[in-house]
């Protein structure tokens, strides 16, 4: 049976007013700095290879809001890439939700086609910007999945953006990961273990947390997603990012993977929390 190798992976939390806390980048390492739900606000982050955003960049996705965002995306010449999922406060990229229920959040309507080429043209990637939504991305040989569903509230209809029921329909938003787990063929006879374990998932990106980890609110309440929780077991990705949750903030090493809430803004939405930096590999 092949056994899982654990590729090395630290983490810290940055404070800003002491950069000196943050270490060298060791050799074979690629940086990743991890932000989530600054609704508009921008804090300063470390240099690093990867800015990994897991959503709510906007506090109610206004067209001026995503720009002021890029703006600030472009500041950031030191890394090479800006990997950015949306969240539910980021109404325009959600093609299926904005049409009909836009009112429910904004005064005027705005074609959100434009609103989202601020981020996904081929200009935004030339600076390094990549959206991401529902696709894969690799860098530096590791393999990135990102998705922005949440699950709806059990007591409210949604009027937020990329919600969608507990259950099968959630279920199915994270079918690429899990096949991508699954053996090709598991009608067939086993195939020989593979020599060396290999990983489906390195990093997952979604913007809720995963059901009892990170996912606590105010209220005692755990309002992670429990779809994604299977997923993680199945897939046991070395690295799974979100936030939405802000009260959950923190990181915590459970099975072989790194969960990290990284969520900027506290319950109150004030920025009160670092940007936590992930340092990946070398790979093994
Ligand atoms: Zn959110």
């Amino acid at each position: 049976m092949a056994t899982a190798d654990i590729t090395p992976c630290s983490y810290y939390m940055y404070d800003h007013s002491d950069p000196s806390s943050l270490p060298p980048k060791p050799d074979g390492v690629t940086r990743f700095v991890v932000i989530s739900d600054t609704r508009s606000k921008f804090p300063e982050v470390p240099p690093g290879d990867v800015l990994l955003h897991t959503g709510d960049f906007t506090l109610r996705g206004l067209r001026t809001e995503v720009k002021q965002f890029r703006v600030w995306l472009d500041s950031l010449t030191h890394f090479r890439y800006k990997f950015i999922l949306p969240g539910n406060h980021d109404l325009p990229f959600d093609d299926t939700f904005y049409p009909l229920k836009w009112h429910h959040r904004q005064k005027v309507y705005e074609d959100p086609s434009p609103t989202v080429a601020i981020l996904s043209s081929i200009k935004a990637r030339s600076r390094g910007v990549h959206l991401l939504r529902d696709n894969w991305i690799e860098v530096d040989g590791w393999k990135v999945y990102g998705t922005p569903w949440i699950p709806t509230s059990l007591d409210k209809v949604s009027t937020w953006a990329f919600m969608l029921p507990r259950g099968e329909q959630l279920r199915s938003k994270y079918d690429p990961v899990i096949n991508a787990a699954l053996p090709p063929n598991p009608s067939s006879t086993p195939a020989p273990a593979p020599a060396s374990f290999e990983r489906p998932v390195d990093i997952l990106l979604t913007h809720t947390p995963p059901h009892m980890i990170l996912d606590r609110t105010s209220k005692g309440r755990n309002v992670g997603c429990e779809a994604l929780s299977e997923v993680v077991e199945t897939a046991r990705p070395r690295v799974h990012c979100f936030g939405h949750i802000h009260e959950s903030y923190g990181a915590v090493e459970q099975n072989g993977t790194l969960f990290v809430n990284s969520s900027y803004l506290d319950r109150q939405g004030n920025p009160s929390h670092c940007p936590i930096v992930i340092d990946l590999g070398p790979r093994s």
